[in-house]
């Protein structure tokens, strides 16, 4: 439920500082000849390998070049002379992974080092099987490059947005600032050569004595996540705008349930015509009083049943879709709709579509997302949607029926289509379905984490 990307040295280990040193001048000599000039580095702490031979070069395309041949040896001469006596384990480093493994929180190795020393030292340490990615300083000049691979890489492996956001554990200022520069969490600890009060001073998120501190405080943000409420996310837009395909993707991202609110009023509508009942306020109650309509989750999707039977692709078609704005604009039908909607996102873990979600429906919902996207467009999506059913139907006659429908939603008097002033405007026309699904993913994300900031420091 979390992850974690931790440095190496410092945080989890302490090795020898003359045993490195002497990795390098043997590797320098083997590579570049000579001895290493020390005297031009200030520290290795904090550090990207490839930084630091930069640094020791006085230039950074020479380290570039010579990189692969120098860590070639580098980790050559690592594996044969760091042996189990020039490494220690930091304090509670033990206590720490073994919590973070009883909790579930995903554990991903980001240092300096060099990828088959780093690895090496970990083996060596015994705690190498606890990770399970790395990113490490070989081919990045900076630190915040790597943080840069590993959030890729976890937008792969947690398609879902995390509870709070990655943090980077490290003990020096160099991890502080590589998680500021991608606006995710830091955990420093005082393990390293930095104190507790110089941490401090470069404010990451919170400052700790040693890891056995990191873990209790996570463990307490474990448990508020998991019982933490699932969200209500609305989405509202005109027709055509992408909202139905993308608000099913988003709830199966997250594991939701999607509710096409379209579909109850196309239900109603279908009924109506069926029974030959008459477009008045009154008669449309009345209607609604005695029939049934339910939103059924299946294996293959959301399918809508009017009485008992399956009219999912029947409300689609070109006689329900003519009058589904007006019978949807009586206030007493809107009164019944919206309630019903209520009760069935009232535990949150919905992503629920419509025209009225963000601004009638749930105005406090957690995430509210306004798409549009130019007309043409749009009636070129429907045009396409509706290429199998009705292949002769033209674009300008989608686009007259489109601008007519989304002008009688929006100038109605009850629960008018409308941008709700605190919703994401997505412009959808340039976009592909992959890319909104993403762009609402992020927004989740970013919203959860302002939600949560505050738990790692309390
Ligand atoms: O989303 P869909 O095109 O299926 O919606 C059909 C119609 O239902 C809309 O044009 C609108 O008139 C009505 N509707 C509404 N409020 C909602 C959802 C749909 O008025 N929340």
């Amino acid at each position: 439920m979390l992850l974690l990307l931790v440095d190496i040295d410092g945080t989890l280990l302490r090795v020898d500082r003359t045993v490195t040193r002497r990795v390098w001048s043997d590797a320098w000599a083997a590579v570049l000849g000579g001895q290493v000039p020390w005297n031009r580095l200030d520290s290795m702490a904090g550090k990207t390998d490839l930084q630091i031979l930069a640094q020791l070069l006085g230039d950074r395309s020479a380290a570039q070049a010579i990189a692969p041949a120098f860590f070639d040896t580098l980790a050559q001469v690592a594996v044969e002379s760091i042996q189990s006596d020039a490494i220690s384990l930091c304090p509670h480093v033990g206590d720490f992974l073994h919590a973070m493994e009883q909790s579930g929180t995903t554990l991903v190795i980001l240092t300096g080092n060099e990828r088959r020393c780093g690895w090496h030292k970990l083996r060596i340490a015994g705690v190498e099987e606890y990770f399970v990615e790395g990113f490490f300083g070989c081919a990045a000049l900076k630190r915040s490059e790597l943080v840069r691979q590993a959030l890729h890489w976890a937008r792969s492996r947690f398609p879902a947005p995390l509870p709070v956001p990655p943090i980077v554990v490290g003990d020096t200022p160099n991890d502080i600032a590589c998680a500021r520069a991608h606006q995710i969490w830091s955990a420093a600890v005082a393990t390293g050569p930095f104190s507790f009060d110089t941490l401090q001073a470069h404010q990451p998120t919170a400052c700790f004595r040693h890891l056995g501190e990191v873990a209790l405080s996570l463990q307490r943000i474990v448990s508020q996540a998991s019982m933490s409420r699932k969200l209500i996310i609305a989405i509202d837009g005109p027709a055509g705008s992408g909202k139905t395909t993308t608000a099913r993707l988003l709830a199966e991202r997250l594991g939701y349930t999607y509710i096409d609110t379209g579909a109850m009023y196309r239900a109603l509508t279908l009924a109506a015509l069926e029974q030959g009942i008459p477009l008045t306020d009154d008669a449309l109650a009345d209607l609604l009083d005695r029939i049934s309509i339910e939103l059924r989750h299946t294996p293959s999707g959301q399918r809508t049943f009017l009485n008992g039977r399956d009219v999912s692709e029947r409300i689609r078609e070109p006689d329900v879709t003519a009058h589904v704005s007006m019978v949807s604009s009586f206030p007493s039908v809107r009164r019944v709709m919206v309630r019903v909607q209520q009760q069935l996102g009232r535990h949150g873990g919905v992503v629920m579509d419509g025209r009225d979600i963000g601004t009638a429906v749930f105005p406090d919902a957690d995430i509210k997302v306004f798409m549009t996207a130019d007309l043409d467009t749009r009636a070129r999506r429907r045009q396409a949607e509706l290429h199998q059913s009705n292949p002769t139907v033209t674009a300008e006659e989608i686009k007259r029926q489109l601008d007519q429908r989304d002008r009688f939603d929006s100038t109605r008097e009850h629960n008018p289509l409308r941008k709700a002033s605190d919703a994401l405007v997505i412009d959808t026309t340039n976009l592909t379905i992959e890319e909104q699904v993403e762009r609402i993913l992020d927004y989740v994300r970013q919203r959860t984490a302002v939600l949560n900031s505050s738990s790692l420091e309390q």
